[in-house]
This record gives C-alpha cells, sequence and structure tokens, in this order.
C-alpha cells in the first residue's frame, strides 16, 4: 500500500515520556472531551447517563478509504495504459479502496487492555464484531483485520488506548495463506486443522497458557517473536461476526489474563523503566473473508506478538524470524507466573 497521508501521522511519543499516566491529557485526541479533535464517529457505545464508552471514528490519515482513485500511473507507461488497471506487472496498481477505522476503547487515558476491566473489554469486543459485520454488508467488503499497535516499537503513533479495523476489497496474502491451508485440510481430512489442533494442545498441555470453557491461549507453535500466543476458541468458528454475549465476556477474560502474564514476564526485560506499559505488541484478530464456501474451513483466533526483537536484515530477506524462546519454554515461564510460583531462571 502507498499512502503518503500517513506520513502526516501525530507522533506523541517525541520528547519525554509522562512518567504516570493522569485521567486525561488535554492534548489527547481521544480523551473524553476532545471529541472536536477526531472526525465525527461512525459509531458510540454510551452509558446510562449518555457518555460515550466506545467510540468508532474513521482514521484520520488512512491507508485506505472508499472513494481511493488510485496511483497516477508512471510517465512512461501512462500514454499506453487508459487505465492503471491495464498496468502490467511489475508495475500494476488498484486504487487503495476499503475501510479504516479507529476503535477508541475507553475515554480514559489508559494505554492497554489490562487497564481496562472485563466488562470494558467485552463490550470493545462486540463492537470489533459489529464493525467487521458493517465493512463486508455496508461497503461490500471481502475481508477484515483488527489489529492493536500498542508501543512505539509495535508501531504506534499515539498511546491512548484503541484499535484499528481495515477493511479490504480483497484478502491479503498472509490471511488468504492460512485460509487456503485450512480449506486444503478440509478437503483432505474432513476435518479442521485448528480444531484438531487446539484439541492435541489441551491434550498435550506444554504449550497451554490459560482456558476457560470457551478459549484457549496457546504459546504458538512456530512463533515469530518469543512469547507469541494464540487465543483460540475451542468450538469451530470461522468468523469473528459470530461472537455471542457470554463468548464476549469469556473472550475478555482470557485476553485481559493472558496479556496480564506477558506484561510479569517481559516487564523485567524492557528497558523503557516504569513507564507503562513497557511491552510494546501487536495484537491481530484473523477472522474469515467473504464471499466462498471454503472460508467457512477457517478458524477465527487472535495473535497477540510482544516485540521484543526488531526485525533485520534476515526477516525482511526471507519471510523468516529467529525465536530465542522456545514455546514450550514460554508456556513454562507463563504459567509459574500465573500460579505465584518463583519464576524459573532458565
Ligand atoms: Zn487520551
Ligand atoms: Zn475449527
Ligand atoms: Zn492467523
Amino acid at each position: 500500500l502507498i499512502a503518503e497521508g500517513r506520513a502526516l501521522r501525530p507522533n506523541d511519543f517525541v520528547g519525554e515520556p509522562e512518567p504516570a499516566v493522569p485521567h486525561s491529557i488535554e492534548s489527547c485526541p481521544f480523551c473524553r472531551g476532545n471529541e472536536h479533535a477526531t472526525p465525527h464517529e461512525l459509531a458510540l457505545v454510551n452509558d446510562d447517563q449518555g457518555n460515550w464508552l466506545v467510540r468508532v471514528v474513521p482514521n484520520k490519515y488512512p491507508a485506505v478509504d472508499l472513494a481511493s482513485g488510485g496511483r497516477e500511473p508512471p510517465a512512461g507507461l501512462a500514454a499506453c495504459a487508459s487505465d492503471a488497471r491495464d498496468l502490467r506487472p511489475p508495475l500494476a496498481c488498484e486504487p487503495a479502496r476499503g475501510v479504516h477505522e479507529v476503535i477508541i476503547e475507553s475515554p480514559r487515558h489508559v494505554r492497554d487492555w489490562t487497564e481496562l476491566s472485563s466488562e470494558e473489554l467485552a463490550t470493545v469486543l462486540r463492537v470489533f464484531r459489529d464493525r467487521i459485520e458493517h465493512a463486508y454488508k455496508a461497503h461490500q467488503m471481502r475481508s477484515a483485520l483488527i489489529f492493536k499497535n500498542v508501543g512505539q516499537a509495535a508501531g504506534a503513533s499515539l498511546e491512548h488506548v484503541h484499535t484499528q479495523l481495515m477493511a479490504l476489497p480483497c484478502v491479503p496474502e498472509v490471511l488468504m495463506r492460512e485460509v487456503q491451508i485450512a480449506a486444503d485440510h478440509q478437503e483432505r481430512t474432513g476435518k479442521c486443522l485448528m480444531c484438531e489442533l487446539i484439541s492435541d494442545e489441551l491434550r498435550q498441555g506444554t504449550r497451554l497458557i490459560a482456558e476457560n470453557e470457551r478459549f484457549a491461549a496457546i504459546a504458538a507453535y512456530a512463533g515469530r517473536q518469543p512469547y507469541e500466543i494464540w487465543v483460540v476458541p475451542k468450538q469451530h468458528a470461522s468468523s469473528f461476526t459470530q461472537l455471542g454475549e457470554e463468548e464476549s465476556q469469556r473472550l475478555a477474560a482470557i485476553l485481559g489474563e493472558t496479556l496480564s502474564l506477558l506484561h510479569s514476564v517481559l516487564a523485567p526485560l524492557a528497558s523503557a523503566g516504569d513507564l507503562r506499559p513497557p511491552l510494546a505488541y501487536n495484537v491481530v484478530l484473523h477472522t474469515a473473508p467473504v464471499g466462498e464456501a471454503r472460508f467457512a474451513a477457517f478458524h477465527w483466533h487472535w495473535e497477540l506478538i510482544p516485540r521484543t526483537t526488531s526485525l533485520a536484515g534476515f526477516e525482511w530477506g526471507t519471510g523468516m524470524f529467529i525465536n530465542p524462546v522456545s514455546p514450550e519454554r514460554a508456556a513454562i515461564r507463563l504459567r509459574a507466573l500465573k500460579s505465584g510460583e518463583k519464576l524459573p531462571i532458565q
């Protein structure tokens, strides 16, 4: 995606970090009272007094939008191409059409999900579900990605707790690969790969970090970064748009618990001192795209990826990752923290 408007984004990390988090910050566009600093909201969840709890706004610096006309073709090729779509690879391009929204998850100036109550986080999760549904139905999008960047190393430009929704008229490569693998497995065996994986992980237990009636949190078998965790529904469900009321509460509980454990295990390693959260991480929701029957083989899941190591030449050059902490060791340390045991050194 080429999106030059993105260069204009604010960066409130520049300068000295605040030692403590105040209740609200005068200059923060996401705090209650500063609603004029963002575009008009697309959706709201209010409390009984009519104060907002969750606010959805268009991204002020969108990477995609609904009216995008696409790039100008390069000069030499423009003459022979009546339309940018006529360009042949390697210079083909499509208009960057899509939906790019920001979900402001609290009116309070807090920095991550561990500072929301389980109830508040459950409400936020239901807003994600409804906005994905909206992008599919109202704007005919085919795929939707919910993602969260927390901390500078994870690409956040504002610290106030928020998440982004990007919905596209196509299916991005990473998601398509996962969908393809799921669909192939289903066709070959008649079973869901993720359902099989989860029941194996639950039986075996070596990578299991937390579970409740509905969900399991597992140290990813082939984690790209140390402590990469997947949170997966135990029952098969292809799309996050199917999330029920009770499930949203269970999911909030396990996401909150897992993130708290990540904070505890990684805080001592972070160099940022007592700035909360010292942990930089990305959270990504993978949910089935729409439009083809085989997409039902997909099994939705969250991927939590702490950013403790940075991506360098090897990763850019190969698409492979070097992870210095095995998932089994990560799970041992996280489970030990949960039961209050002393953290094993190794
Ligand atoms: Zn704020
Ligand atoms: Zn499944
Ligand atoms: Zn995935």
